[in-house]
């Protein structure tokens, strides 16, 4: 199948992405409920959201939020794990509908300072044990802090990893946007209550993209390309791409789309983060046309992740037709009237040849 005009596919589920709050969450929150059926919502917000209460205060402002773009729109807001997550947080956050808690070791991106100690693990592990038992899924930024070279990070976490997976084997374990062909293998060769979500970015970049884009002209260092972990090397990519063709249900889409305000991205110390939700389906239609794997997107896009969740949804159907565009520069973020600040999307001013034709 090369050249397909318009064809249907169920609308997609993201597995991970970022919300955020306040205006920006109004207008991401919007754009996000336009192409997906719904999304599991990070919890490293600031203030970050802890218990039940507060995950199900969030996702009502996300549904509200919503209500204008997809009525149907389901956020599932997670918990965000700290050194004081008692079994008596997660069981009550199950009660109230939490399907998982998101474990971000100290300092190693956004909002994270608040993280998890990596060398008392083991503190946790009643907290770890609770989730287990409730079925609470725990989903991991799989990379060390500290003193690690950057691009080793993801591998150095891979030894927490395996010790997680082998003292509660019944955990449902996702480890978030991997990056690396090692990670793909690891997930691979670990028992089935492990599995992986893999971003849209991170099937596009190395961090050539970040560093030295070979589109520009002496043009160095794309901070909108700039995330954590940071895109690795053409064969990680590649073989990345492979699995999300793959048809493997362990591995399954989370855009890990994270908008900042554009002075946060263009600036000396910058944020991580690629927002990629305006282009997200397109581009990954895209990639699966190249790869004459569009008998396999809905797998990714929407079924893997959700059945490894357990969660059912009978989905609608989204119409894609092959009609070029051209992304805009940047999106306003306004507050009613009033102008607040701008985001700028992954692909910014580029063309991409897919289009989502209805919603
Ligand atoms: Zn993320």
């Amino acid at each position: 199948m090369t050249s397909v005009p318009m064809f249907r596919i169920p609308r997609p589920f993201d597995m991970h992405t970022h919300l955020r709050q306040g205006p920006l969450m109004r207008l991401v929150t919007r754009l996000t409920a336009r192409h997906f059926d719904g999304a599991i919502v990070m919890p490293n917000t600031n203030p970050p959201i802890l218990t039940g209460e507060d995950a199900c205060r969030y996702q009502s402002d996300i549904m509200r939020s919503a209500r204008g773009a997809n009525a149907s729109f389901l956020p599932l807001t997670l918990i965000k794990l700290t050194m004081e997550t008692t079994p008596d947080i997660i069981i009550q956050a199950k009660k109230l509908g939490v399907v998982a808690a998101k474990m971000y070791p100290v300092g190693v991106t956004t909002n994270s300072a608040d993280g998890v100690d990596l060398d008392k693990l083991r503190e946790l592990y009643p907290t770890f044990k609770a989730m287990e038992d409730t079925g609470v899924i725990l989903c991991i930024h799989g990379e060390v802090g500290g003193d690690v070279f950057v691009l080793d990070r993801e591998e150095f976490f891979f030894e927490y990893l395996r010790q997680l997976h082998r003292d509660f084997p019944t955990l449902r374990i996702v480890l978030e946007h991997i990056t690396t062909k090692a990670a793909v293998d690891l997930v691979r060769n670990l028992g089935k209550t492990v599995a992986a979500s893999i971003t849209l970015h991170h099937l596009f970049l190395t961090l050539n993209n970040v560093l030295c884009d070979p589109v520009g002209a002496g043009e160095f260092l794309r901070p909108h390309h700039a995330c954590r972990p940071y895109a690795k090397r053409p064969e990680d990519r590649d073989a990345l791409v492979r699995a999300a063709i793959s048809g493997d249900p362990k591995f399954f889409w989370g855009t890990d789309s994270a908008p900042h305000p554009f002075d946060k991205k263009e600036a000396d110390c910058c944020a991580a983060g690629v927002w990629t939700t305006p282009v997200a389906l397109p581009l990954l239609v895209e990639l699966f046309e190249k790869h004459e794997a569009l008998e396999r997107l809905a797998g990714f896009s929407s079924q893997f992740g959700l059945a490894f969740y357990g969660i059912k949804r009978r989905t609608r159907m989204l119409t894609m037709v092959k009609r070029a565009w051209t992304v805009p520069l940047a999106y306003d973020v306004r507050n009613g009237a009033k102008f607040v600040t701008k985001i700028v999307p992954f692909r910014a001013g580029q063309k991409i040849s897919w289009k989502v034709a209805r919603y």
